[in-house]
């Protein structure tokens, strides 16, 4: 076993309290100038970048002097999985870091293209992003940045920020897709490598992706380290000197986050808890029997004490009653696949009426802090069920644990199993014979296993080596074919449950040409940075026939697994976040499910999968009270599942309005 985590004990990060932070209005650019022996460039830097925390590439960066301005430039670089992404950025500012020019060109992740140029003129600009081009009256304080990347665009807009009186809300150049980018200093601290110790100041910046980054400049105002996320997952850049420091400052991010979480918990609004009824709606309880009209569901400590029609149900007198009628509750619902590598998931899960999420390849320490700060009340969000990371070996593994040999495929089982992770997840590059082991070692422990089918594997064969559920729809051919018919009767049979994340790979496969707006009304609301991920992800060359084609294939074999018994859960692989779980039930719907069905697939179905029916997945008494409140009935059309008012996570209710602008989403 191999993990980064080890290399905790290499660094730390110690909080200097020597007075209040310091304030610098220091010319960070001329002091480096000072510090340096040339002439041209002024300041060079080199970034080691990380994808969960595996090394993955580099960002190389120079700010040379052009007359009074600053010319930086930045190349960024690494290699994901086999696929290569390199984006190319200059940025052009006056002595004070006002920027004149901007150009950023390539990629910042496996889909997401840029292509951004600003050039200020006077009070304007002209922008081109997105292959659209404007003319835009400037604020009167501004940056220029695109995405997370590059680092050193950040680092520029953190010395402007503070040359600039330290605004809380930092504008940036209107038409780039970016919100405007909320900075809080958090304070000095000390990183120790070895026997040199680097002062830092750490900030949190807020708007150039979606949700909070950590950044650390030095004395010098160079950037020192980044904790960001890029496609969904966390991404790591660190100083090369400080390298071994990447775990520890993974560490402290982490740290502010939760705290993050924990604060903006204690201002949201609980609208209800302990004991109460609602009363008036119908009520579609998830067991597959006919909706209860005119239904009271009792709550008290966190449990439905009662549900039935109001005729029936006894409402105790220390009970307040919410008056619902008009509106539908139905359980809480559940996202089967998932990477919750970012607190601001926790209330937009919520909003969506997510109460149950099964997390499919994290950070360890970030998502275990995560689990236990909201298992422990200190912090809003779904229940968070873990399935473990593990790849094989080599040059293309994914993240920072493998198992390569079954020895190794214990130890990362134990160390999952100790961690209590409910499942493992099985990563492409695990060769047959290890796949074996980590089912086996997680049987003993009582543990499920998850993942994608292994290349050089079939999903037969992963299902024989004992993998009790599979990702993805990892079926080939046509639903009906003698193939595909086989294929389904061996995973029904071997009780295989299937999360097919459809609305994955409709939002990936769709035709370029097509707006996300036309299959997904939920892209409407998601903040700038968010739709700027996804303004690329489609395929190109594709047109919307063939496209809508390749998905209506892939729905008829998720209806054949379904009608021949295969338990189907709904997944998302994040997408549009909370949105994408909408869609994933509605696409199960145009697949022939009845709406009882697809609304099972993401509630009693994935209960059953996780083997926690006897608590969730339906409301029924006894239960947990993780509940829904709709506007509509999702019965009558399944689209009413987007019309979510409160959702009710073990008893305690939440406005979901409330929670969506929390992150920045429009309700
Ligand atoms: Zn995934």
């Amino acid at each position: 076993m191999r993990m980064a985590i080890l290399a905790a004990a290499a660094a730390m990060l110690v909080d200097v309290a020597i007075g209040a932070p310091r304030t610098t209005t220091t010319d960070a650019g001329r002091r480096a100038r000072r510090d340096s022996a040339g002439e041209d460039p002024v300041e060079r830097g080199t970034l080691r970048l990380h994808y969960v925390q595996k090394p993955i590439g580099y960002e190389r960066y120079t700010i040379a002097r052009d007359g009074d301005a600053l010319n930086l430039s930045s190349e960024f670089d690494f290699t994901d999985r086999g696929g290569r992404v390199q984006l190319a950025a200059t940025i052009r500012t006056r002595p004070d870091y006002t920027p004149i020019a901007f150009k950023a060109r390539g990629k910042s992740y496996r889909f997401v293209n840029v292509d951004s140029e600003v050039r200020v003129e006077g009070s304007d600009a002209v922008v081109h992003a997105d292959g659209a081009d404007a003319r835009v009256t400037l604020p009167a304080q501004f940056f220029t940045v695109d995405g997370y990347a590059p680092f050193a665009a950040q680092m520029l807009m953190l010395r402007y920020w503070k040359q600039h009186g330290q605004p809380r809300r930092l504008a940036t150049v209107p038409g780039l897709p970016v919100n405007d980018v909320l900075i809080e200093p958090r304070g000095r601290e000390a990183i120790r490598v070895g026997d040199t110790s680097v002062r830092l100041e750490r900030y949190v910046v807020d708007g150039v992706v979606w949700g909070r980054e950590t950044i650390w400049l030095d004395e010098r105002g160079a950037i020192a380290a980044a904790i960001t996320r890029a496609g969904g997952l966390g991404f790591e850049a660190v100083r090369e000197d400080l390298e071994p420091a990447l775990v520890a400052f993974a560490q402290r991010a982490t740290r502010d986050r939760i705290g993050d979480l924990e604060n903006l918990t204690k201002q949201m609004p609980l609208l209800k808890s302990g004991a109460y009824a609602i009363a008036g709606a119908t009520i579609v309880d998830g067991t597959g029997r006919a909706p209860i009209a005119d239904g009271v569901v009792v709550v008290r400590d966190g449990r439905i004490a009662d549900v039935g029609p109001r005729a029936k149900v006894v409402i105790p007198p220390d009970a307040p009653t919410v008056d619902v009628s008009g509106k539908t509750v139905i359980p809480g619902l559940w996202d089967m696949h998932t990477h919750v590598t970012q607190i601001e998931w926790a209330p937009v899960y919520l909003a969506a009426g997510v109460t149950t999420v099964r997390d499919m390849g994290n950070e360890f320490e970030f998502v275990t802090t995560l689990r236990d700060a909201i298992e422990s009340r200190r912090a809003l969000g779904p229940r968070l069920l873990l399935a473990g990371l593990v790849d094989g070996g080599g040059p293309d593994a994914f993240g920072v644990v493998y198992a390569a040999s079954a020895a190794e495929a214990k130890q990362v089982v134990a160390k999952y199993h100790d961690a209590g992770f409910q499942q493992m997840k099985i990563y492409s590059l695990v060769t047959p014979p290890i796949v074996e082991a980590i089912c086996a070692e997680a049987h003993r422990l009582g543990m499920t296993v998850t993942g994608h089918v292994p290349n050089g594997m079939t999903i037969e064969q992963a299902a024989a080596a004992g993998m009790d559920q599979i990702a993805h729809l990892a079926i080939r051919g046509e639903a009906g074919s003698d193939e595909v018919t086989r294929t389904i009767a061996f995973l029904r049979d071997h009780k295989t449950v299937i999360d097919p994340t459809q609305s994955w790979n409709e939002l990936l496969g769709h035709a370029a040409g097509t707006p996300i707006a036309a299959f997904q009304p939920g892209v409407a609301k998601i903040p700038p940075p968010l739709n700027r991920v996804f303004s690329n992800a489609g395929a190109a060359g594709v047109d919307a026939v063939t496209a809508r084609s390749r998905l209506e294939r892939g729905l008829r074999i998720v209806k054949a697994l379904h009608d021949a018994g295969v338990p189907v859960v709904a997944g998302t692989d994040e997408g549009i976040p909370g949105h994408s779980v909408h869609r994933e039930i509605e696409l199960y719907v145009e697949a022939g499910f009845t709406p009882m069905e697809a609304l099972q697939a993401a509630t009693l179905v994935s209960a059953r999968a996780m083997k926690r029916d006897a608590e969730l997945g339906t409301i029924e008494r006894g239960k947990r009270a993780d509940l829904v409140v709709l506007n509509a009935d999702p019965l009558e059309s399944i689209r009413n599942i987007r019309t979510v008012r409160w959702t009710i996570h073990d008893g305690r209710v939440y406005d979901a309005q409330a929670l969506w602008r929390s992150v920045r989403f429009q309700p």
